[in-house]
């Protein structure tokens, strides 16, 4: 099989604990024994939704009724209220005053700091203006918002071109009604290794789960596919460290396959020098982009080593929103590579297999090969296994946020 055809394969809605993303993990675990490997599947507890519908009904003015989504793991309910147009780029500037009793639509992601003033200053609900590629998309609380405040508020999501109308029409007494199915479920890991000459470990993760409503084909089946295409690679080699591959399950629900594999192994995070993550590709023709998060040294080695081999990649040294970002607290460097596109629509019900390319998915494949090799076989790695002040913030920061 090419990276094109595990892709083509696993472009269907993989939502975090569903049986649709047990059965990609599943998929992956059996391709990976076809090429000579002995995964296993190391599950974990989540708490998942059933993506469902709720209607949004203008009073004042009255006016038709309007298809919206609720939250995913945000509390149903059938309320009515003023709205409020929250424009506030940051919950802390906010008049609490202002916003009780009333309906707040806003862009920004309903994060545990909006949720908690929302809660404390008697919002009545909340509505989530989404872009219009994104309509019949489903976002989802963070587990902790939801075990925080999960109950205590109706949220919504609706289409930037349908709230617009809504002020534009002079709408200012809306109903909303939302229901959804909540319930604990278990999601899972797909973890194999190529046992090594010493003891040190190199790390490489890609995500296989989907957001609710999206066959997720660039995010992130296209890692996915490319991970699956290293290992191919890599099957019958030996090299001086452990290479172990870890396919993260619930991502897209906060980073939870990676932080239960991180939480799950600390014993053994001490031996991993690197992370490889890939996450988001299919493009041919934007830059593979490199994000390094550790030193200056880890930028430096990663850069030199594209260089030298005639790629374009765009290196930038920063944190990147996946599955490395649980192992930098416990201090293992790593890099993640991206490719999204102009015509992506990630995380959206448009994220489609015929925006991916096979040509890219190789060279990205080419390009963690390349820098795979170095990193597994050097005797001596030129950087510390370290992560900077600033990138050590930068990662708190992250955290602190998405709580
Ligand atoms: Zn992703």
């Amino acid at each position: 099989m090419r990276p094109i055809d595990y892709l083509n394969e696993l472009s269907f809605v993989r939502r975090g604990g569903s049986k649709e993303e047990r059965k990609a993990a599943e998929m992956i675990a059996r391709w990976l024994s076809d090429i000579g490997y002995t995964p296993h599947l190391e599950e974990f507890d989540i708490y998942s939704f059933e993506p469902g519908w709720g209607t949004l009904t203008p009073l004042s003015p009255s006016g038709e009724e309007i298809k919206v989504r609720p939250v995913g793991l945000s509390a149903d309910g059938d309320v009515e209220g003023e709205i409020f147009r929250m424009f506030s780029p940051k919950p802390e500037f906010v008049n609490t005053d202002d916003i009780r009793e009333k309906i707040v639509f806003m862009h920004n992601y309903p994060r545990w700091k909006w949720i908690k003033l929302f809660v404390e200053s008697g919002v009545k609900a909340c509505v989530i203006v989404l872009a219009n590629h994104r309509e019949n998309s489903t976002i989802a609380l963070s587990q902790k918002t939801a075990k925080d405040f999960g109950d205590k508020i109706p949220l919504a999501t609706m289409s930037f071109e349908k709230a617009i109308s809504l002020i534009q029409n002079g709408v200012s007494r809306i109903r909303l009604k939302t229901s959804h199915k909540k319930f604990f479920a278990k999601s899972q890991n797909v973890v194999c290794e190529i046992p090594g000459d010493t003891d040190r470990m190199v790390l490489f993760t890609a995500h296989y789960d989907s957001m609710p409503c999206s066959p997720g084909a660039q995010d992130n089946a296209a890692g996915t596919a490319e991970l699956i295409e290293v290992m191919k690679n890599f099957a019958g080699k030996k090299f001086r460290r452990t290479m172990r591959f870890i396919f993260c399950g619930s991502e897209e629900m906060g980073l939870l396959g990676s932080k239960h594999y991180a939480s799950s192994h600390i014993d053994e995070l001490e031996k991993v020098d690197f992370l490889i993550n890939l996450d988001v590709g299919g493009d041919p023709f934007t830059p593979i982009c490199v994000r390094t998060l550790g030193t200056d040294a880890v930028f430096n080695y990663i850069d030199g080593i594209l260089k030298r081999n005639g790629i374009y990649g765009a290196v930038e040294q920063n944190i990147y929103s996946s599955d490395g970002m649980p192992f930098a607290k416990y201090g293992v460097p790593s890099l993640s590579i991206a490719r999204s596109g102009i015509d992506g629509k990630g995380h959206s019900p448009f994220d489609e297999a015929k925006n991916v390319c096979d040509v890219s998915l190789k060279e990205v494949v080419e390009t963690a090969l390349i820098i795979a090799e170095d990193i597994a076989n050097a005797k001596i790695l030129p950087f510390e296994r370290k992560i900077s002040d600033e990138m050590k913030k930068k990662v708190k920061k992250y955290f602190d946020e998405r709580r």
